[in-house]
């Protein structure tokens, strides 16, 4: 199976990595007795909560960044986003002195918006219900000459994703298996990459919540499934469509895609606070929940498990814990 037919290659990932060293954090590995006392493997956790913004698309968006033209990066660069996309976005175009463009709908919480403008980005407003994001984003980077880097489906952002995976390997060795949630399926199309090449015989899965699961769909079809919005706390894996670039990555290096229930995510959020210590938001609890919930026979075995993201209204993780209750 030859990845020259991907839109990546290991050696991006190598490319990428150094380009964000110095700027993204080598977010630390944890580990739990009881976790792999209750799996009866060893379980790897790469904290991407712990990484700039929040999330590991930092990662992506860095990379993406920082490769473009000198023109390119003259003229700005332009995202559509409500969520991690857009503050890692913003934070890296500043970091890297390129103006940021965010375009959001005007039902995203207070607290994003703030966070965008924040990091110094123009954010341009449109109506969910009534306009079209795409076409807005089209029209503004088509009039103001400005670079659309998407959330998954861009080559850079897919290299950029995978260098987490890569860094886990560097810091644990080979893995039997690794676990990562996915959306629009860039974090595990980077990851699959990092596996083949750094350790080959890695068998990796994509998480998906139950509720929302058109990668797996896709994976079994053969062909992208569109599914309506999923209705999931897991708002990062909210897409209704797997990507056109990350898909063939997926067919070709992944071994399958599993998925968990609301509540075994709100559960998995508490185990990580109670146990661990740490924050991590519903949609960053997908791969260790299917760790935790024997989705796989995994004993004995030597697991990675990439926690993708801590950004949780704390508001609201009372609400989240009182879900684990239920099924
Ligand atoms: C974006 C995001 C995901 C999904 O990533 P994809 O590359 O779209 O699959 C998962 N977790 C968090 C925290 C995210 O921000």
């Amino acid at each position: 199976m030859s990845s020259r037919l991907h839109c990546i290659t290991a050696a991006d990932i190598s490319t990428a990595a150094e380009v964000i060293a110095g700027h993204a954090v080598r977010t630390p590995v944890m580990t739990s007795r009881q976790a792999d006392h209750l799996t009866g493997a060893r379980l790897f956790f790469k904290c991407e909560n712990f990484q700039r913004v929040g999330a590991f698309k930092f990662r992506g968006a860095y990379n993406a960044i920082a490769q473009l033209s000198e023109a390119q990066r003259r003229a700005g660069v332009i995202a559509f986003s409500s969520g991690n996309h857009a503050q890692a976005m913003a934070l890296a175009a500043r970091e890297l002195g390129v103006s940021a463009t965010i375009v959001m709908p005007d039902d995203a919480p207070a607290a994003k918006l703030a966070a965008t403008r924040g990091y110094g980005a123009n954010v341009v407003i449109y109506r969910r219900h009534s306009e079209d994001r795409e076409e807005i984003t089209q029209r503004l980077a088509a009039e103001r000459g400005l670079t659309l880097v998407p959330p998954y489906d861009y080559p850079q952002v897919i290299a950029g994703q995978g260098t987490a995976a890569k860094e886990l390997f560097e810091e644990v060795g080979p893995l039997d298996v690794l676990l990562v949630c996915t959306g629009g399926g860039g974090l595990l199309a980077g990851s699959a990459v990092a596996a083949r090449h750094w350790s080959p015989g890695c068998r990796v899965y994509g998480v998906e919540p139950a509720a929302g699961n058109d990668v797996q769909q896709a994976f079994l079809r053969g062909e992208p499934v569109r599914i309506p919005v999923p209705n999931t706390l897991a708002d990062g894996a909210q897409t209704q469509q797997v990507g056109r670039l990350t898909f063939p990555i997926i067919q070709d290096c992944v071994e399958g895609i599993l998925t968990v229930s609301d509540a075994q995510l709100c559960r998995q959020m508490r185990f990580f606070m109670e146990r661990m210590k740490m924050v991590v938001e519903p949609t960053g609890c997908l791969a260790a929940a299917a760790a935790m919930n024997a989705l796989l026979d995994l004993r004995g075995k030597k697991v990675g498990v990439i926690v993708s993201g801590g950004n949780v209204d704390v508001d609201k993780i009372g609400q989240y814990l009182a879900l684990a209750g239920e099924n």
